[in-house]
């Protein structure tokens, strides 16, 4: 077991903007991080995503975020840019590196990793929610012959050339695998609820406002929602032109699966090769079980970034902070935050 001041999990945004302060304020840390090279969940999204396609990424502290050819994955970019900031930083990550559970230690928080133990003054938790996609529950699932998969598993549309796919969910992932996949294969999109196209540009106050609204459930303990997914559906020229081909023509949900297709209650039917669940992610966050952080409301309560039932630990790029300007954000309050406890605790060394 290694003693030390703090440990981030997750070389994300959020996780490398914590080790940036941390590492300016001089605390002594690792950074652990399962994926297998540098750029969070974004060396994971698929090729078919382009830089030009995604809201918007805001640069790393102390650093600038250059690329401008839209045409080059997403994933691609991240990853180098990514890459070449803990190299000139000398960031001290280490990885590939699993946590399994982070522990009450006593007078310090226990981290558990595939690469041993760190005995912790604090721990700042940045992982994401990549790791946990969200598939709902719909009878007859076990029963569909054709392939099911996640937006999590999605690497482009030319593995389903000539085949009929149906796509589930109502945000901007569905919309982008439909825009790919309609111009190679049959499609059909159903949502729970009818998906909200807008031409209004995104006001800073509109984000504002959207972020205020998670704070408040984080705060009361409650499930913390997705800040990214209330900016709408944007019109783009892409959008309007899948539109005028029918692509987004979108159904309600479907009342079960069968062997071949997925049915409604009113008898009609459609036969599918795949399903395609663009049906979100969830805070990747098992490995703090041990630390039983849910509130009654099913949420983990925060004040700022800090849980409230074990204060030792921080949460950045979770809920109110989960895009890449919020992570941003949380990651130096956190860092700044967990100095101040340290400088406090020496005075109490353990
Ligand atoms: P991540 O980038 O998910 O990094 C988490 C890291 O933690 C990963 O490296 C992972 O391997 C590691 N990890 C997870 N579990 C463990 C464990 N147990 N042990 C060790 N390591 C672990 N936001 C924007 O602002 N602009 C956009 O354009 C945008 N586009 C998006 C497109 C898609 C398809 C999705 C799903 C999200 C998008 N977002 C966007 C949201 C944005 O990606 C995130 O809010 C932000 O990048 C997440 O950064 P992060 O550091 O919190 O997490």
């Amino acid at each position: 077991m290694q003693l030390i001041d703090a440990v981030v999990i997750g070389a994300g945004q959020a996780g490398l903007t914590a080790s940036y302060h941390l590492q300016r304020t001089g605390i002594d840390h690792v950074l652990l991080d399962r994926g297998s090279g540098p750029g969070g969940a974004w060396r994971n999204r698929w090729p078919s995503l382009r830089l030009g396609g995604v809201h918007g990424i805001h640069a790393l502290p102390g650093s600038e975020f250059s690329e401008t050819d839209g045409e080059r994955p997403a994933a691609e970019v991240v990853a180098e840019y990514f890459g070449r900031y803990e190299h000139e930083l000398a960031l001290p990550v280490l990885r590939p590196v699993k946590v399994d559970a982070v522990r009450d230690g006593g007078e310090r928080l226990l981290v558990e990793s595939s690469a041993g133990t760190w005995a912790a003054r604090a721990v700042i938790n940045a992982t994401g929610t990549w790791e946990n996609p969200f598939w709902p529950h719909y009878p007859g699932q076990q029963e569909f012959t054709g392939r099911q998969l996640h937006t999590a598993d999605y690497r482009g549309p030319e593995e389903f050339r000539g085949q009929h796919v149906v796509v589930v969910g109502g945000g901007i992932s569905a919309v982008e695998h439909l825009l790919e996949i309609s111009q190679v294969a049959g499609t059909t999109w159903v949502t729970r609820r009818p998906p909200h196209f807008t031409d209004a540009t995104f006001t800073p106050e509109d984000g504002r406002a959207a972020v205020a609204e998670v704070e408040r459930r984080v705060r009361a303990g409650l499930p913390p929602g997705s800040v990214v997914s209330v900016t709408g559906l944007p019109n783009s020229p892409a959008v309007l032109a899948a539109r005028e081909r029918g692509v987004l023509d979108r159904l309600p949900m479907f009342q079960r699966i069968t062997a071949d297709g997925v049915a409604w209650a009113d008898g009609t039917a459609q036969r599918a090769d795949a399903i395609l669940w663009a049906t979100g992610f969830r805070p990747a966050i098992a490995h703090l079980a041990p630390l039983n952080l849910r509130a009654p409301g099913g949420g983990i309560q925060l004040d700022g970034t800090r849980a409230v039932a074990e204060p030792r630990l921080h949460l950045v790029g979770y809920g109110p902070s989960a895009s890449t300007i919020g992570a941003n954000r949380a990651g130096r309050a956190a860092a700044h935050a967990v100095r101040a406890e340290i400088k406090n605790s020496l005075s109490h060394p353990v």
